[in-house]
């Protein structure tokens, strides 16, 4: 079951580094089997086109790792929460990982089983863990002693007991961004290594929870296995100590955090591969036959997207030249937020001005009123007005972080499978933007109250 022309094989040089299922065929670049070209005549920029392919080939290298073993991978949402991604992994018998009562509507309106979801977040309000009670969710991860006591109270209320795991913190250096690595002492995820036996004592003490699990995530973009290896084997010292006082432990999650190759710097391991060591590990262990989960989100979604961009201007100086694109931080916020890299490629092999200007050295910044709104550093491209270019790797962490600064719409969303394309989110108009808002009425500001009359000249508006 290929649809892939020879030359958009995974294996053919023809594709992208990373991209398994974005080439070029004759000279155009291609998701699938369409021109992004294309697409943008139809659909218009800025513009994310997903490759379902993609997707669902990330997805089957955890498979793999996981072949003969009881596991459960739940889709890390927040990397990418637009309902036609989740749909695609909700039919591929994925769970979800969730962070919040919203997210929870939307796994569930994209077909999520309640029972494969899982709630994760140090700030889970009572109205959501009301909701995700009466939804049925599989377990809460739970982050603090203090959540514990609130969680319990919540489902003693609903005559009910939360399912939980507590999320540890292993303490171990995953080497990423600072801004996303989470599993370190003095960070605000997790509970201490050392408080974790005391904690699950308090857990099996109150009646409105039931201890299913231990839980542990250490950071994102994550590209070697020596942090995992060493988490799991801090966690497994857990789960020894706390199953010897008594509390059976139904699974162990791992989290999430597989780094992609955003650049050619970028090694991570295969996903199957890590989780050879990491099963080898667990077996030399004697954890082999426990239930596993892991909550993966960047490394299913994130070079299965790109985000198709127009030049709008060309602006050359003495000190630097601008490549100014119509998408900008608020809809590609990473480099604004962690100063990362995203590749930026031509959508004609060659550059469609390749004939008529000379290759140069760019800022690629977006049209936003800040400084801090750019896409790449000195990236050497060969533009001019009107051009298409692709922002590469952007699946995971643009839509879902897109925001309506400067009263920009968010962009539109494709879908590509095969050839057949489908627009899972409508470029949002300025009148989407405005729906929730009111102008001030007289009534409203409390018109019963008269405006004070002043004598005074008013002063002229120039
Ligand atoms: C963000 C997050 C993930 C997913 O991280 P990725 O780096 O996208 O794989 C998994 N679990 C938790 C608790 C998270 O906060």
């Amino acid at each position: 079951m290929n649809h892939f022309p020879i030359g958009l094989t995974p294996a053919a040089a023809a594709t992208l580094p990373g991209h398994p299922f974005v080439g070029y065929r004759d000279g155009s670049l291609q998701v699938e089997n369409l021109s992004l070209s294309a697409l943008a005549r139809e659909h218009g920029t800025p513009l994310f086109v997903y490759s379902k392919a993609a997707m669902l080939d990330a997805l089957a290298a955890y498979q793999r790792g996981f072949a003969g073993r009881v596991a459960q991978i739940c889709y890390a949402m927040k990397a990418n929460s637009s309902l036609g991604v989740l749909q695609v992994f909700a039919q591929a018998g994925c769970g979800f990982d969730i962070v919040s009562g919203g997210e929870l509507v939307r796994a569930l309106a994209a077909g999520a089983e309640a029972a494969k979801i899982i709630f994760s977040g140090v700030g889970k309000t009572r109205a959501e863990m009301r909701q995700a009670l009466a939804a049925g969710i599989g377990c809460f991860n739970v982050e603090s002693e203090a959540e514990l006591d609130v969680l319990s109270d919540v489902a003693l209320t609903m005559n009910l007991r939360a399912p939980v795991s507590i999320r540890v913190n292993p303490n171990v250096d995953p080497k990423t961004h600072p801004y996303i690595s989470t599993g370190l002492k003095g960070n605000k995820f997790g509970i201490a290594h050392e408080d974790t036996l005391r904690i699950y004592r308090h857990a099996a003490s109150l009646k409105g929870l039931r201890i299913v699990g231990i839980d542990c995530h250490i950071g994102s973009q994550i590209t070697e296995a020596m942090p995992y290896l060493d988490a799991m084997d801090r966690v497994l010292d857990l789960v020894a100590a706390i199953e010897a006082a008594g509390m059976a432990l139904e699974h162990i999650d791992f989290g999430g955090g597989l780094g992609i190759d955003y650049q050619p710097d970028d090694t991570p391991p295969a996903a199957d591969a890590l989780w050879r060591q990491l099963l080898a590990k667990l077996d030399a262990r004697g954890y082999g036959g426990k239930k596993l989960m892991i909550e993966p989100g960047r490394s299913l979604v994130g070079n299965a997207g790109v985000c198709v961009t127009e030049v709008l201007y060309v602006k050359l100086g003495e000190q630097k030249n601008f490549c100014i694109i119509d998408a900008a931080m608020n809809d590609l916020p990473r480099p604004a937020l962690y100063q990362a890299f995203h590749a930026i490629v031509p959508l004609t092999a060659a550059g469609e001005s390749a004939a008529a200007v000379p290759e140069a050295r760019y800022d690629v910044v977006g049209p936003v009123c800040e400084s801090g709104d750019w896409i790449g550093h000195d990236r050497m491209l060969r533009v001019a007005a009107g051009d298409l270019l692709a922002v590469l790797s952007a699946g995971a962490y643009c839509m879902s972080m897109a925001s309506n600064y400067n009263s920009r719409g968010r962009a539109a969303e494709l879908l590509v499978d095969g050839s057949r394309v489908h627009l899972i989110r409508q470029r949002e108009t300025v009148q989407d933007q405005m729906r929730q808002e009111r102008l001030v009425t007289p009534e409203a500001a409390g018109a019963a109250r008269p405006v004070p009359q002043s004598k005074a000249e008013p002063l002229s508006l120039r």
